[in-house]
């Protein structure tokens, strides 16, 4: 956390900090979406599949390419965990680390969700955040993080003396993925990976850098909408820390369900093509 400081700082200290900063990747060089003709294409769509995700518990949704899906409150504020698998090979899941990269700490509309390598490529495209307008508070709080990984009972044994907790959203994705695919548990918790902390309100602390989090603005009805660009399966959490004000990893925190909702356009958004696998021919200099 850098409160120690063994080693006095250099003369030049001040000058060496003074340095501006440069954007390790300048966005400028991916085509941002042009958003008109996703939400062109919102209009007439046909609501296809709806799964209810309830409190402290997680579920698996397909999403095909070409549909949206949305992710919403209901009933009280409540942070959903989201992964995303394609839907024919697990190995190729959401990078929530070089998503970060490339997009920044918390995302939003016209945001992609990029896959693992070696196929880095967007697994969804944000369409719709009815929490946009919250941008950064006055303690560098935003909603959305790809910063945080999912709360789960290693982290929570660790920290709390030896405590056994089982519905943390790590082991509540693990769950799920196991009902979805038939998989024993070991091995669908190998596939569980970091995650987009939907509705969650982070940061990081400006006098130490540590992870914060903070009750989330979310209310019934605000939902975050995506854009499938692959064939997905898609696993939710209700995060057991509810709005995450307080705690995680406890049946403390009121927790409410969360909405998925799977919509089939009428027609693709005009341009839209699917991405192909990364381009990298992968003989890493041999
Ligand atoms: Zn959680």
């Amino acid at each position: 956390m850098k409160l120690i400081h063994d080693h006095s700082a250099p003369d030049d200290a001040a000058r060496r900090r003074a340095v501006p900063p440069v954007i390790c990747y300048p966005v400028e060089g991916l085509a941002r979406p042009d958003m008109a003709p996703f939400r062109a294409a919102r209009a007439g769509w046909t609501k296809v599949a709806e799964v209810l995700v309830p409190a402290r518990k997680a579920r698996c949704f397909a999403v095909g390419a070409g549909q949206f899906f949305r992710i919403t409150s209901v009933e009280g504020p409540q942070v959903g965990d989201l992964n995303l698998w394609s839907a024919v090979d697990l190995r190729e899941r959401f990078y929530s680390g070089k998503t970060r990269a490339l997009h920044g700490t918390h995302l939003s509309t016209g945001d992609r969700m990029w896959s693992s390598f070696p196929f880095l490529r967007p697994m969804a495209v944000i369409t719709d955040d009815t929490l946009d307008w919250y941008g950064f508070d006055d303690f560098g709080g935003a909603v959305h993080d790809v910063i945080g990984t999912r709360c789960d009972p290693y982290t929570h044994n660790l920290l709390s003396g030896g405590g056994q907790y089982h519905h943390c959203c790590h082991s509540n994705l693990t769950r799920a993925l196991a009902d979805w695919t038939g998989l024993p548990l070991r091995e669908a918790e190998g596939h569980v990976h970091d995650v987009l902390n939907v509705f969650m309100c982070t940061g990081f602390t400006r006098d130490t850098g540590q992870y914060f989090m903070k009750a989330s603005p979310v209310r019934p009805g605000d939902y975050l909408e995506f854009f499938a660009e692959i064939d997905l399966v898609g696993g939710l959490s209700a995060c057991p820390g509810g709005d995450c004000s307080a705690e995680h990893s406890s049946d403390a925190a009121r927790c409410h369900p969360l909405l998925v909702e799977v919509f089939e356009p009428v027609a693709p958004p005009a341009g839209w093509v699917a991405p192909v696998v990364n381009g990298y021919d992968r003989t890493h200099g041999r």
